[in-house]
């Protein structure tokens, strides 16, 4: 089978790795380079932690379980960082709601445990202790983040090795309809025929066509993250502090955002302005991390969340087009693992997978299509 995947994000490389696996003659048309859409700009925490409904949850188990294979099939990728995450409690954030979410965690069978300061003090010796106040800390040993480009371009060169066509710097390719199919892709090297074409574009998923019936309803979010300068601070956790969400970025640096931030800035804010909001974080996180002192922001990275209208992803065929399939969600890079399996299973063993019965993108074309909702960090 001939297939095209547009966009080579982190879902698109692991999309195409699993159909190269699965025997396809597979062409990955890419707008501009690996891995430099959301992926290059993603705190990339890999975890499960306020997931839910339990299908959604699942899924994201999935992915995180989807990642220690991929880890264990290329150990020289260097892209996995697994100590866990620390999380307390924000002030005036009920107690009891906090560790009831880390009771229905373990009752669905997550790593998840309350700590005290002891435990956290050996876990990560250079937070300051007065930063939790008396809060309840959270402890998720399961949890991580990753390196997605460096993920990307493993599974892409791997990709390439089994015979697919990695084509970059094509400018926005066009989805090619034929005779009420899809039939190709039509970019900078010309029309790619092929009998199936997955649209792994992220947030720009709707550019690729004019038919509404073959839109998701997106509800993007700019997030920004601030990158210090290396400081003499070794976080080896996912810090989710009350005051802002950081972890290390390689090199001594840290990366730091926090959900006010994320409003300061939109896609085209010039980089000045964005790091003078940067700098103001990097402050924020010097509060609960002492010795960052009076480092400031050396870079800031503005991404965009490739958001489904109602939070979840949206996963399969659309708009009754054959041969034609969307891959847009948020928590991408929890999730895209899992999402390359199970899809190439799709397409290839024409199997419908229960895991993605609850995630289809022609939910928000039925009668009772469901509403958008307010976004939160997850
Ligand atoms: C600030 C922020 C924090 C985040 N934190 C987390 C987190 O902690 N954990 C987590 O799991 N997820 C997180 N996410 C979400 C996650 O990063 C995304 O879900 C994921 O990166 C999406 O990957 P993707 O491959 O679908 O999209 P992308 O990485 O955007 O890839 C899409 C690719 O398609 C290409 N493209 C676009 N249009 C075309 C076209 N017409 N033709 C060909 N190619 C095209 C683009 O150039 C791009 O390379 C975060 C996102 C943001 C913005």
């Amino acid at each position: 089978m001939k297939i095209v995947v547009m966009g080579a994000g982190i879902v698109g490389a692991n999309v195409a790795f699993r159909l190269a696996e699965g025997g396809a003659k597979v062409t990955v048309v890419e707008a501009g380079r690996v891995g430099d859409g959301t992926s290059a700009r993603s705190f990339a925490w890999t975890n499960a932690h306020r997931k839910t409904p339990r299908a959604y949850y699942d899924l994201n188990i999935g992915g995180m379980l989807a990642h220690r294979a991929l880890r264990d099939r290329f150990p020289q990728g260097g892209w996995w960082h697994d100590a866990g995450t620390v999380e307390w409690a924000a002030p005036g954030e009920d107690r009891d709601v906090f560790t009831d979410r880390v009771e229905r965690l373990r009752d669905w069978g997550y790593a998840a445990e309350i700590i005290d300061h002891a435990r956290l003090r050996e876990i990560e010796p250079d937070i300051d202790a007065a930063a939790v106040a008396g809060a309840p800390i959270g402890f998720f040993s399961d949890e991580g983040w990753v390196d997605p480009v460096l993920i990307a371009h493993t599974l892409l060169r791997e990709a390439v090795r089994l015979g697919v066509t990695l084509l970059t710097e094509q400018g926005p390719a066009r989805l090619v309809i034929r005779g009420g199919k899809a039939v190709g892709v039509a970019c900078a090297a010309g029309d790619i025929a092929a009998d199936f074409v997955v649209n792994c574009t992220g947030c720009w998923s709707n550019s690729v066509t004019d038919e509404k019936r073959l839109h998701v309803p997106l509800a993007p979010t700019t997030g920004m993250l601030a990158y210090t300068a290396p400081v003499a601070a070794n976080l080896r956790t996912v810090v989710m502090a009350a005051q802002c969400h950081m972890r290390a970025d390689g090199a001594g640096r840290l990366v730091i955002r926090q959900d006010h931030y994320d409003r300061t800035v939109l896609p085209h804010t010039p980089v000045e302005t964005a790091l003078r909001e940067a700098d103001k974080l990097v402050a924020i996180a010097a509060e609960v991390v002492p010795s960052i002192g009076k480092a400031t922001a050396e870079a800031v990275r503005i991404g965009v969340r490739a958001l489904p209208a109602d939070g979840k992803p949206a996963i399969g065929p659309i708009g009754e087009l054959a041969g034609y399939y969307v891959a847009v969600t948020h928590s991408g890079v929890t999730l895209a693992p899992f999402l390359g399996q199970l899809i190439a299973d799709e397409i290839l063993a024409g199997r419908k997978r229960d895991e993605l019965a609850p995630f289809r993108p022609d939910r928000f074309h039925q009668e009772n299509a469901p509403a958008a909702v307010a976004w939160r960090e997850d």
